[in-house]
């Protein structure tokens, strides 16, 4: 029987179970399951929080960053600044050590994960901004009314010239129109230059940044000078036949980055797919230019 007894404290022992427990031990033991649970509670939050922040992130890359056309911030650096230097040192050698350390790397990395993000959000808002300018820069109607799009007379490329008498590449498309039709700005601009040009006649540059320039020949006259900012859609001057034009009609020319562009690829404004369509046949057809 003695035997039996000592076996079975020795069993006790091995298996690293206190012979008896005093109520202080199971105090503590109690709050100890406690603060697990709580531990448990905070990191179900976690998750949450991790998956909506999931959501934000995987929206901002496959979605804002697209749009505004800025590469997507990649997972590393997302999760940048947590390998090397272990700095949970200090929360090493106590019973609950791991859920603990575990616990503030997740909470740490998720910070910085919304630290992160909020900082390409602000981005995006500017690009955003940005992109709004650049909307209302960018030319994006026709210069002179147009509604049945029978005004367009020549278009961009080869044509014959009509006082030089052989093919040369015209540089811009050819609205014919009474004279003193008004010719509006086609995007947002300062104006660059308002004066007479040679074989432009009366011409008006306007800037739009961006890069992109437009030129309105021909002009009878100007109703807006150098430096005057002006809105797309503004009346900027008057269809008249100055410089080297065989009749009454504006010569419109768009340059992106100093070098001309078909302007047939800048009437999205004003135009739907069909009359874009007619558009762009009837600045195909090899005709004559007016200058
Ligand atoms: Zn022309």
């Amino acid at each position: 029987m003695g035997t039996f007894l000592a076996g079975f404290i020795l069993l006790l022992v091995y298996l690293n179970l206190p012979l008896v427990e005093t109520p202080k031990e199971k105090a503590l033991k109690r709050e100890l399951k406690n603060m697990e649970l709580q531990f448990e509670v905070l990191n179900k939050k976690m998750s949450l929080a991790e998956k909506v922040l999931a959501d934000v992130q995987e929206r901002d890359n496959n979605l804002y960053r697209v749009y505004f056309e800025a590469d997507p911030i990649s997972e590393e650096q997302r999760k940048a600044g947590f390998g090397g230097v272990n700095r949970y040192r200090n929360l090493e050698g106590y019973e609950n050590s791991k859920l603990i350390s575990e616990t503030s790397q997740r909470l740490d990395i998720l910070m910085k994960q919304i630290v992160v993000q909020s900082k390409s959000l602000s981005q995006i808002t500017e690009m955003a901004k940005e992109k709004e300018e650049l909307l209302s820069a960018i030319p994006a109607i026709q210069p002179v009314e147009n509604q049945n799009l029978k005004r367009m007379a020549s278009g961009y490329g080869m044509r014959m010239h009509p006082i030089l008498k052989y093919r040369k590449f015209h540089s811009g498309m050819d609205f014919s129109a009474p004279r003193g039709t008004p010719v509006y700005a086609t995007g947002d601009a300062r104006v660059k230059q308002a004066k007479r040009d040679g074989g432009y006649g009366n011409l008006i540059i306007l800037d739009h940044g961006f890069g992109y320039e437009t030129y309105y020949a021909h002009l009878r006259e100007f109703k807006v000078w150098r430096g005057q900012h002006v809105e797309r859609g503004q009346i900027i001057g008057y269809v008249g036949s100055t410089g080297l034009s065989t009749a009454p009609h504006l010569h419109y020319e768009v340059h992106k980055d100093g070098r001309v562009v078909n302007p047939v690829n800048f009437y999205y404004g004003d135009l739907n797919s069909e009359e874009y369509d007619i558009m762009l046949e009837q600045a195909q057809m090899e005709n004559q230019s007016l200058d």
